[in-house]
C-alpha cells in the first residue's frame, strides 16, 4: 500500500509498505478515506521528537471503512464508517475507567522507554515515535486500529468526511484545552497560537460563554479566520507587544486564562529567541519555552494556563517563581480524545459548529510530501490539509 513514511529532518516520503494484518484479535483494519496532516507531525518533520525510525509511517487523524475486524471486536462490523482517535486506549485499565485515555497503561508495547524519560509511560499514539508505541500511521492506505471497541466512532449520518474527521484529534485538542482553561462567563482567554488547534480552542471557549477571546499570532491568514469564525480579538505579535496589549485590553488585569496552542517550536523575537535557538542546536534545550513565559507573564494573578500545545523534553530559563508567586494552575496533557467523541459529534450533528471551517488544502496522499513542506512554510495560506488515500 501507499503510506508517508518519515525519513528524518524534513524528509517525508511516499513510499509502498505492506498493509497491516489483524495482530490481535481485539484489531480492526480500516481503508482510509481522508487523513489530515497536523501540526504536531511537524514537530516530528523537525526531528524534533525522539526515538523516529526511518521508515515509520506518520499520521494521527485518520477516517474511513472497516474493512476487517478481529475475533473478539462486538462494536464494529465490516463497512462501518468511522473517526479513529489518535490516543490509543485499552478501556479498561485504571486510566481508561477513570476517562484518563490519552495515560492509558497498557496500550504502549514501548512503555519501558517512555518510563525511563517520564517515570511513566502515556498511552501509545499512531504514528507518533517508537517511545510512544511504535504504531504505523494513518497518512496510509489502510490502518491496523488496536483495541478497535475502545477507539474509533461510527459516524451514521451523511456527513461529509471534512465534517466529522476532526475529532480524530484537532476539535477534541481544543476543546480539551478550553476546558482545561475553566473558563467563567464573564472571563477573558487569551490563545497564543492560531493552528487548526488554536481555532478549535477559540471556538470551544465561545461555546463555554467566554466574554472574551483573543487570538494570538503573526500569520494574517490565521488571524483572519480567528476573527471570522471564532469572533476573537486578533494580536499581530509581529507588530504589537503581546503584554502590554493584552494589559491595554483587560485594564492591567491580565486574561484569566491563557492558551498555549503552541507547544516545542514557538518563535519569540530578539535575544531571548536567540538564546533559545542557539541552546536547542547544541542540545541543552529540547523546547523553546517562549509561548509559556509569556503566558506565564501575561496571565491575570490566581488565572489559568491551559497547554494542548505539544512540548517533548527539558526546557531553560522557566519561569516558576513568577507561576508559584501568581498562584496561577497549570493544565495540560494529550487529549483523552475517546471522552469527548460522542459529545462532539453530536454538536456536528446540530449544527453548532462545522470543523470543516479550518480546511485549506484537499490533495492526494501522493501530494503529501509536497504539502508537509507548504505547511510547514505557511506557504499558500496552508492552515490545514486533508489528504485523501
Ligand atoms: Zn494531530
Ligand atoms: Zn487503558
Amino acid at each position: 500500500m501507499r503510506a508517508l513514511t518519515w525519513h528524518g529532518e524534513q524528509d517525508v516520503r511516499v513510499e509502498d509498505v505492506p498493509r497491516p494484518q489483524i495482530v490481535n484479535p481485539t484489531d480492526a483494519i480500516i481503508e482510509v478515506t481522508a487523513t489530515a496532516i497536523c501540526g504536531s507531525d511537524l514537530h516530528l518533520y523537525h526531528g524534533r521528537v525522539p526515538s523516529m525510525q526511518e521508515g515509520d509511517v506518520l499520521g494521527h487523524e485518520p477516517m474511513g471503512e472497516v474493512i476487517e475486524v478481529g475475533d473478539e471486536v462486538e462494536t464494529l462490523e465490516v463497512g462501518d464508517r468511522v473517526v479513529v482517535p489518535f490516543t490509543i486506549s485499552c478501556g479498561s485499565c485504571w486510566f481508561c475507567e477513570n476517562d484518563l485515555y490519552s495515560l492509558c497503561d497498557n496500550s504502549n508495547p514501548n512503555a519501558e522507554i517512555a518510563r525511563e524519560v517520564m517515570g511513566h509511560s502515556p498511552a501509545g499514539l499512531f504514528g507518533y515515535s517508537h517511545m510512544l508505541g511504535g504504531y504505523a500511521g494513518g497518512q496510509a492506505e489502510y490502518l491496523r486500529v488496536p483495541y478497535a471497541d475502545v477507539g474509533p466512532i461510527k459516524i451514521e449520518s451523511d456527513l461529509s468526511d471534512e465534517e466529522v474527521l476532526f475529532l480524530s484529534d484537532i476539535f477534541p485538542t481544543g476543546y480539551m484545552a478550553a476546558e482545561n482553561a475553566d473558563i467563567e462567563p464573564a472571563d477573558t482567554v487569551a490563545v497564543w497560537g492560531c493552528g487548526p488547534v488554536g481555532q478549535f480552542a477559540i471556538q470551544s471557549a465561545q461555546m463555554m460563554g467566554a466574554d472574551r477571546v483573543i487570538a494570538i499570532d503573526r500569520v494574517p491568514e490565521r488571524l483572519e479566520m480567528a476573527r471570522e469564525h471564532g469572533d476573537a480579538v486578533p494580536i499581530d505579535y509581529s507588530e504589537e507587544d503581546v503584554y502590554h496589549r493584552l494589559m491595554e485590553l483587560t485594564a492591567n488585569r491580565g486574561p484569566d486564562s491563557c492558551i498555549d496552542a503552541v507547544g516545542t517550536d514557538a518563535h519569540g523575537t530578539g535575544l531571548v529567541d536567540a538564546t533559545d535557538r542557539m541552546k536547542r542546536s547544541v542540545k541543552l534545550e529540547d523546547d523553546r519555552p517562549y509561548v509559556l513565559r509569556e503566558a506565564i507573564r501575561c496571565c491575570r494573578k490566581g488565572g489559568t494556563l491551559s497547554v494542548p500545545g505539544v512540548y517533548v523534553g527539558r526546557m531553560d530559563n522557566f519561569p516558576f517563581g513568577p507561576l508559584m508567586n501568581k498562584a496561577l494552575t497549570v493544565k495540560t496533557g494529550q487529549t483523552h480524545v475517546q471522552r469527548y467523541l460522542g459529545p462532539l459529534l453530536e454538536r456536528i450533528e446540530e449544527g453548532e459548529i462545522d470543523p470543516s471551517f479550518v480546511v485549506t488544502h484537499e490533495a492526494s496522499l501522493e501530494d503529501g510530501p509536497d504539502l508537509y513542506r507548504k505547511f510547514n512554510d505557511k506557504e499558500d495560506d496552508c492552515i490545514k490539509v486533508v489528504l485523501r488515500p
